[in-house]
C-alpha cells in the first residue's frame, strides 16, 4: 500500500448467498467494520439483492461501505433481456465489476466491449473495478497484459484513468488457493501502473484471504483486494479489512 492511495478491499460474492445470507453478511460488515474509516469496502452480492442491501448501504448511506454490481451492460436501455444498464445500477450500488474472467471464459466478452462498460460506468457516474490477468504463468505473459490493458484504456481521459479501480487477478490464482507471492504480485502490478496513473487502486485478487492479507498489502503498489471466498466468510473478510485499516 501507499500513503497517496485511500486503500479498497471490495468482496464479489457472484452466484452465492440466499437473500437471509445476504442480510447477515451485509449487516454483520457494517457492524464489524463501522470504525475502519481508512478503508473503502465494496460488497458485490448478486445483482437482485442489491436493492434489498441499498435500504442499509447504499448510496450515501454508510459512507465508507458501498455496494457494487458484478457486471453491467453498455447500453442504456432497450432490448438487452436480463443485462442491466449502469444507469438502473447506480439507483442502488456505487461500483461495478467489469471484465471478470469467469465473464471473460463463459461469456466471452471482448476487450472493446469492456471499454464500452467502462465509459457506460462512468457515464452514469459508478466506479469500474476492471479485471485482467493472466490465464497462464508463461515466458511474456505479463508483456502481453500490460499490452491488453493499454488496449481497454487507452482513450480513456487521464481524470478517468484515476478514477478507476483495477484488479489485477491471475486466472490461475482464482478460487485455487495458489496465491500468488507478494513479490511477484508487486511487479506484475507496478508494470501495469505504467499504463494508468500513481491515483489509480490497483487491486490483488486470487485466493486471498485473513492469513496472506499483510504479506501483500506490504508491497508498495498494491491497494487493496478483489476478493472472492473469503468474502463470504465474514470474519476472514472483515479481518483483511482490519489489517488494511491497520496499514493505511
Ligand atoms: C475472484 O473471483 O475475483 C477471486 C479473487 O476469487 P478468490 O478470492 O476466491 O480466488
Amino acid at each position: 500500500m501507499h500513503p497517496s492511495r485511500r486503500p479498497l478491499i471490495a468482496g464479489n460474492w457472484k452466484m452465492n448467498t440466499t437473500l437471509a445470507d445476504a442480510h447477515i453478511l451485509a449487516d454483520g460488515v457494517r457492524q464489524e467494520l463501522e470504525h475502519e474509516e481508512k478503508v473503502d469496502v465494496v460488497l458485490c452480492p448478486p445483482s437482485i439483492w442489491l436493492g434489498f442491501l441499498a435500504e442499509r448501504l447504499g448510496p450515501g448511506k454508510v459512507a465508507h461501505v458501498s455496494l457494487g454490481a458484478q457486471n453491467c451492460h453498455p447500453e442504456m436501455k432497450g432490448a438487452y433481456t436480463g443485462e442491466l444498464s449502469t444507469e438502473m445500477i447506480k439507483e442502488v450500488a456505487d461500483y461495478v465489476i467489469i471484465g471478470h474472467s469467469e465473464r471473460v471464459q463463459y461469456f466471452h466478452e471482448k476487450p472493446d466491449f469492456l471499454l464500452h462498460k467502462i465509459e457506460a460506468a462512468f457515464r452514469a457516474g459508478l466506479t469500474p473495478i476492471l479485471c485482467i490477468g493472466e490465464v497462464e504463468q508463461v515466458a511474456g505473459s505479463t508483456k502481453k497484459l500490460v499490452q491488453e490493458l493499454n488496449h481497454i484504456v487507452r482513450s480513456l481521459t487521464h481524470a478517468q484513468l484515476e478514477q478507476l479501480v483495477v484488479a489485477y487477478e491471475p486466472v490461475w490464482a482464482i478460487g485455487t488457493g495458489n496465491v500468488a507471492t507478494p513479490e511477484y504480485a508487486q511487479e506484475v502490478i507496478s508494470l501495469l501502473r505504467t499504463v494508468l496513473t500513481e491515483k489509480t487502486r490497483i487491486l490483488y485478487g486470487g485466493s486471498s484471504n485473513d492469513e496472506n492479507a499483510r504479506g501483500l498489502l506490504a508491497m508498495p503498489d498494491i491497494d487493496g483486494f478483489l476478493v472472492g471466498g473469503a468474502s463470504l466468510k465474514l470474519k476472514s473478510f472483515v479481518t483483511m479489512v482490519k489489517i488494511a485499516d491497520q496499514l493505511a
